[in-house]
């Protein structure tokens, strides 16, 4: 069995000035230490971006961005292509977080080819699928993360699945101050890895990383980390303050 480090990547959305990003990440450093055993990701907005890589260099923090577009130059105002992120040292990159799904109009086919085009370019995608609270309601949980499991890997190859994460993020649970329990969020990220290996192959499910993401907190995050098929968080609130995001790294 493959060992998947657990990863702990924080989602600002659309917080932070580049000063606080830096403050933030020199703030983190300090607070963390050396970190090992488990991978620190922080995703500023863009405009963050050139700092909190500054900030992170020699220190074992990771960056994101919160999304891309898959062309790599031209008429795409207001558009950030993959090669300008990895110029910048970004590594990750969030693609098809709900917030961008239901505001912002995207299809899991803009998601898989927001996938590819990362892959192509070694940024690591963080590809983000759940359910809506309706859809819970109505059972159609499991009809909806193969859906946008099989869709969004459409472009993927086997032997990326070691780059790949993907979160599962219920959207009732975004922002609501609402988890999943331990055992729902066991029961969807599971379904979530074996769809990722129905899509890439049987290996697949022991390389690709599941996380789990939606109100994790200091208290909730070590009965979410000890199921079976949670890899790792996806923390929105609660990464903006360093010292809860600092608590969850330690505890996973
Ligand atoms: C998110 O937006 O990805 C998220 C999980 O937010 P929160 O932790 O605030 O629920």
């Amino acid at each position: 069995m493959v060992a998947r480090i657990p990863l702990i990547a924080g989602n600002w959305k659309m917080n932070k000035t580049p000063a606080e990003g830096d403050a933030f990440v020199r703030a983190l450093a300090t607070r963390l230490g050396t970190i090992e055993a488990v991978e620190v990701v922080v995703a500023p907005p863009f405009t963050g971006l050139q700092a909190v890589v500054s900030a992170s260099l020699g220190t074992g923090i990771t960056v994101a961005a919160q999304n891309l577009f898959w062309e790599e130059r031209g008429a795409f105002t207001g558009e950030v292509a993959p090669g300008m992120l990895t110029s910048l040292g970004v590594r990750w990159v969030i693609i098809g977080h709900s917030e961008r799904r239901q505001l912002f109009g995207e299809t899991d086919q803009i998601v898989a080819r927001k996938v590819r085009s990362a892959l192509n370019h070694d940024l690591r995608p963080i590809m983000c699928v759940g359910e809506t609270q309706e859809e819970r309601d109505a059972g159609m949980t499991e009809e909806r993360l193969v859906s946008q499991v099989t869709k969004g890997l459409a472009h993927v190859t086997a032997g990326e699945a070691g780059e790949l994460v993907v979160a599962y993020e219920p959207i009732w649970a975004i922002g609501t101050g609402r988890t999943a329990t331990p055992a729902a969020a066991q029961e969807a990220c599971a379904l979530v890895r074996r769809q990722v290996a129905q899509v890439l192959g049987p290996a697949a499910r022991e390389t690709v990383r599941v996380l789990y993401g939606g109100s994790v907190t200091p208290d909730n995050i070590g009965d979410l980390m000890r199921q079976d098929d949670v890899d790792g968080a996806l923390v929105g609130g609660a990464s903006l303050d360093v010292e809860s995001f600092a608590v969850i790294a330690e505890r996973a």
